[in-house]
């Protein structure tokens, strides 16, 4: 066991905890997250109106606020002691390759939601970053060199999307040199499990293959699509893993200002994750590769070394045990559409 600090150990049980994004994937499962551990003042935001949110957890003050505006800010944070900042506009890359526009005007969201925490006297401000604002020229090669912190710089980050993460971690490193607030960046690299997107248009890689698998197997036409090639690699960090390491990063003064990589090492290609998903249900499909459709980078993985050094602890769920548990979601999710039942997570969303 690690010793490093957490919530639990760093605040109170009935200090406010902010955290912005809550109907969304990551977010939702904060709440959850801290909810179970015994916080009794959560106050979870976003812009979707309460019954598309993936997770709604009981006791939890819910609200629908769009956070780029800053009267909405002021609202989310007044009181905090603690803001955890995972809103954004965002999918997979079917969508940060097709709406650069929405993923940097992001911008807004950050730049309005640390002044308001500032503003709130709130003691720690968390903002989630992505791998997307590594170089991308690092990443021509599905046999990676990981990523490791320093390799954002010279940027050249993913356009749009990554572009906006390099933006908003400066605004925290800056909120912390000049105004002595606490900040924390992670640099999530592809985050999968149960309650996120898995149809719609920004679902990624893990959900919409396991969807493509489902309903190849539901039709009987023992076919699937594949973005790219598949001879792409990712590493994919499951979602229990992501709420602990966001926990740690958070509450570790050693942090602060410094972003870090929250992602799993396990690099697998597209065509090996088909493979494990194909096992899970028990089903071998033709695989049609749309060599035209987004691919994003070659190839990316997270380099541990530095979360390794600094924590002692690294995202460590095996992809097939995560695999698993996110398969079964979603399949029942399907069944529950398929029989006319209301399922967020699988709603088709406009732009
Ligand atoms: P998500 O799309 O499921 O959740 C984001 C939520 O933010 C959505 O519910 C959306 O409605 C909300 N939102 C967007 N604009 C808003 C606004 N103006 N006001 C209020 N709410 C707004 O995405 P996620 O996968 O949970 O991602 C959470 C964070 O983690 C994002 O910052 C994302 O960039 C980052 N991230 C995620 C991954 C991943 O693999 N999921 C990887 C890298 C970084």
């Amino acid at each position: 066991m690690t010793q490093n600090e957490t919530a639990a150990t760093t605040i109170n049980k009935d200090d406010l905890i902010v955290v912005a994004g809550a109907g969304g994937f990551i977010a939702g499962a904060l709440v959850r997250y801290f909810a179970e551990q015994g916080f009794t003042r959560i106050r979870a935001v976003d812009k979707k109106p309460l019954p598309k949110w993936y997770q709604r957890v009981p006791g939890v003050e819910s609200l629908c606020l769009d956070v780029s505006e800053r009267e909405n800010c002021e609202r989310a944070c007044e009181g905090a002691r603690e803001v955890y900042n995972l809103a954004a506009d965002m999918g997979g890359m079917g969508f940060i390759e097709n709406f650069r526009i929405e993923c940097l005007r992001s911008i807004l969201i950050n730049t309005h939601m640390i002044e308001a925490a500032y503003q709130a006297g709130a003691e720690r401000y968390f903002f989630s970053s992505s791998a997307c604002a590594y170089n991308v020229e690092l990443q021509q090669d599905p046999n990676v060199r990981a990523l490791k912190e320093s390799d954002a710089y010279p940027a050249m980050a993913e356009r749009g999307y990554g572009w906006e993460k390099l933006m908003s971690e400066m605004f925290c490193q800056e909120y912390w040199a000049e105004r002595k607030l606490k900040t924390a960046i992670a640099r999530f690299h592809n985050v999968y499990g149960p309650n996120g997107t898995w149809d719609g248009g920004r679902e990624k890689a893990p959900a919409a293959l396991s969807r493509k698998v489902i309903e190849a197997v539901d039709s009987g036409e023992l076919k699937m699509d594949i973005w790219g090639d598949g001879t792409q690699t990712r590493s994919f960090m499951y979602i229990d893993d992501c709420t602990r390491g966001i926990d740690y990063i958070m509450h570790c003064d050693a942090l602060v200002a410094t972003p870090i990589n929250l992602g799993s090492s396990e690099l697998i290609s597209i065509n090996a994750l088909v493979d494990l998903i194909e096992s899970i249900a028990g089903v071998t499909l033709e695989r049609e590769y749309l060599l035209d459709a987004p691919r994003g980078v070659a190839g990316r993985n997270s380099d541990n070394t530095f979360i390794q050094q600094v924590l002692g602890w690294e995202p460590n769920t095996p992809l097939r045990e995560g695999m698993a548990k996110t398969y079964a979601w979603i399949m029942q999710q399907y069944e529950d559409r398929k029989a006319g039942k209301p399922t967020p997570a699988g709603d088709v969303e406009g732009h």
